[in-house]
């Protein structure tokens, strides 16, 4: 497991095997964070609760609106 913080909200998040890329959905906590690519071609690690609520096409902008609300809730700061 390797340490590192959400781009999006900025809480620790755990990377299985320290490659986001190869995170699974849904089996058990391998990790709590995966990293998103943009369609402008950037990269970013970006927790579970974020991923929840960034929309499906993300944008950097999305990326910078994201904050935490509490340990398993993020949410999107009104632009
Ligand atoms: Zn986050």
């Amino acid at each position: 497991m390797a340490r590192d913080s959400c781009d999006g909200c900025g809480r620790t998040v755990t990377v299985a095997g320290g490659i986001a890329n190869l995170w699974t959905f849904g089996d058990g906590g391998e990790g709590t964070a995966m990293t998103l690519e943009l369609a402008d071609g950037t990269a970013h690690l970006l927790c579970y609760p974020c991923i929840e609520v960034i929309p499906d096409e993300p944008t950097a902008e999305d990326v910078d609106r994201l904050e935490q609300v509490d340990e398993e809730t993020s949410r999107l700061r009104a632009a």
